[in-house]
């Protein structure tokens, strides 16, 4: 824990040494003491040290300096650290200064210089008021905070690729809390663009980009090599599946990932049915574990890194990543998943993140404590954000097109009967979402009568099929409509294979329609979309990749 300060400034730079020579000699254990000659350059320090969330114990300021006197910089000091203790140093002269303070900045003492010797007139007074400040201290949290603003989707944006990549923050509400607005007033002239990142060393980022948060927290985003073995796109379940195998294998394997490892499973609050946990165990957790044990055993992951194209050059296959950067291998694995499909009605892309969200958003099931909420969609990925939101929300409804939970495993089904605050609006669809900077209402249509409804609502989180990531294979690798990538068997249509397979050998079960190329996971068409199936495929396609390197 880093050690609050003790801030001395006076213009007079021998009475300011000799002020923090007794000062160290007495407090250098338990504080940190700085010093400042005048009360401009110790403002500034004081905002630095609020912007590293540095806590200061107490102020030691000489009354009479030029420019800003020691009342001024207080008054000033205050706001920034409300509950320090404040000390004025004053010639007898100026005493009924300081007892006139006393009342209106809330001075806690005056000290007569000179006050030789220390032991008798400075440190038991000190001493004091350090006891005194020390009880009440909210000692500062020390990882990285985000400023922002609860209702933005910027903020969530931050939090969440924080969160997911499994990186503690501390939130700071700028809306809520005077103190954060005024540190960010002091950011870049009050210019700074929400949400602000603080880092312990001192740095600042305002509005970051994730690939900028992720280098600064040290989160690998550039390959060590521009060849390997073998490349997987996507760091979710399949990925990591296919990660492990390959790594621990002994081929030199690079694991892309474009936000955060673990995939869709990373934001699933608990998982119950993947074998070995028979207590379940959340996704983050399950994501962490599994991005280690790849890593430990040589796989080298790069996220917040996304692949845009991939083409043929021979033998290579050819991976372009967001720069333009190249990286060439001999197998590649796609592992790219799916995700949530947008829900396309008025108000909704507005108010995605001040209210709406896509998934079980696990940053902000917290703010809606004791409030309304809906979950949108009737499949197992929405019965378990149902469960998670049910711990915060007064009341959550689950609403689905169908008749009922058809689509939800049984054990789903079961928690939500018993959990009192979730109910069931079957035959609903949602039409409008209303809300000036937040949600605020949405409105319901029944399916059969198309009666509409409106109801208070002060979350809504949707959850309504997937859309596939295969637009950097379009053109190379067949693809069903839907854009989901066909494999082995699939490749088979109308008693041929395509055009474009050359090859005497029919193409391996996980092998796309261009040899050395495979697919694992949700991505592939009629995938059965659970964990244990992507890890499996993915640890799958490793001994296909074996079986195809052998061939070139
Ligand atoms: C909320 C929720 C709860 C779930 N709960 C369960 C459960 O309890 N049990 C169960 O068995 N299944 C569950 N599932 C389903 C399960 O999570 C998925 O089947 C599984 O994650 C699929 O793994 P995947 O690796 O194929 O794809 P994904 O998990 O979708 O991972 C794909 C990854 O690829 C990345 N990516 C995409 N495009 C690119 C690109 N161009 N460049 C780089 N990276 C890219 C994505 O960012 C993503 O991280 C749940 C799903 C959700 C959404």
């Amino acid at each position: 824990m880093t050690k609050p300060v003790i801030l001395a400034v006076d213009d007079e730079i021998q009475v300011l040494n000799a002020v923090e020579r007794d000062l160290l000699s007495h407090y250098s254990n338990d504080y940190r003491v700085f010093k400042a000659n005048s009360g401009t350059e110790a403002l500034e320090l004081v905002k630095k040290l609020k912007q590293r969330n540095s806590s200061i114990a107490l102020f030691l300021v000489d009354q009479r300096m030029p420019g800003v006197t020691g009342i001024e910089f207080l008054t000033e000091a205050r706001k920034y650290y409300t509950d320090a203790r404040q000390v004025l140093l004053t010639a007898y002269a100026y005493t009924e200064v300081a007892i006139a303070s006393i009342n209106t900045i809330g001075l806690d003492y005056y000290l007569m210089k000179p006050w030789d010797p220390p032991e008798q007139n400075l440190f038991p007074v000190l001493d004091e008021l350090l006891a005194e400040w020390l009880i009440t201290a909210k000692l500062p949290y020390e990882g990285i905070r985000v400023a922002g603003t609860l209702w933005s989707a910027k903020s969530h944006a931050t939090k969440d690729f924080l969160a997911s990549n499994r990186i503690a923050y501390q939130w700071l509400d700028v809306e809520k809390d005077p103190e954060v607005r005024l540190l960010i007033d002091s950011i870049n002239e009050g210019k700074a663009e929400l949400p602000v990142v603080f880092f312990p060393d001192g740095t600042v980022l305002s509005a970051p980009e994730n690939r900028a948060l992720a280098e600064k927290i040290g989160i690998r985003t550039q390959a060590a090599e521009k060849h390997y073995d073998l490349i997987i796109i996507g760091g979710g379940p399949a990925g990591l599946g296919a990660a492990v195998y390959g790594a621990s294998e002994g081929l030199r394997t690079l694991m892309i990932e474009r936000h955060a490892t673990g995939g869709q499973a990373g934001t699933s609050s608990r998982i119950e049915n993947y074998l070995g946990f028979p207590k379940g165990i959340s996704g983050s957790d399950l994501a962490r574990r599994a991005t280690d044990q790849a890593m430990r055993l040589g796989c080298e992951v790069l996220t917040a890194r996304e692949v845009t194209q991939v083409r043929i050059e021979g033998n290579y296959k050819i991976v372009t990543l967001d720069d333009g950067q190249d990286l060439t291998c001999l197998a590649l694995i796609i592992a790219t998943g799916v995700t949530l499909r947008q829900l396309d009605v008025p108000g909704v892309k507005e108010l995605q993140g001040a209210g709406i969200y896509y998934g079980a958003a696990l940053t902000e099931a917290a703010h809606y404590k004791g409030e309304q909420v809906f979950v949108i969609g009737g499949a197992n990925s929405a019965g378990q954000g149902a469960i998670w939101l049910s711990q915060f929300a007064k009341h959550v409804t689950i609403l689905v097109r169908g008749s009922g939970l058809v689509e939800m495993s049984r054990y789903l089904i079961d928690q939500i009967n018993a959990t009192p605050n979730i109910n069931i609006r079957a035959q609903s669809v949602v039409i409008e979402a209303k809300g000036r900077t937040r949600l605020e209402q949405i409105v319901v249509q029944n399916v059969d009568t198309q009666e509409p409804e409106t109801l208070e609502a002060a979350a809504m989180f949707i959850f309504i099929g997937a859309v596939a990531h295969t637009d950097m294979v379009a053109g190379l690798v067949e693809r069903n409509p839907q854009g989901f990538i066909l494999t082995g068997s699939d490749l088979y249509q109308d008693g041929k294979w395509p055009k474009t397979w050359k090859l005497p050998r029919d193409p391996f079960l996980l092998e796309t329609s261009v040899p050395g190329i495979f697919a694992a996971g949700d991505i592939r068409h009629a995938a059965i979309r659970r964990v244990a199936s992507a890890v499996g495929q993915g640890a799958h396609a490793v001994s296909l990749v074996h079986q195809y390197l052998k061939t070139v």
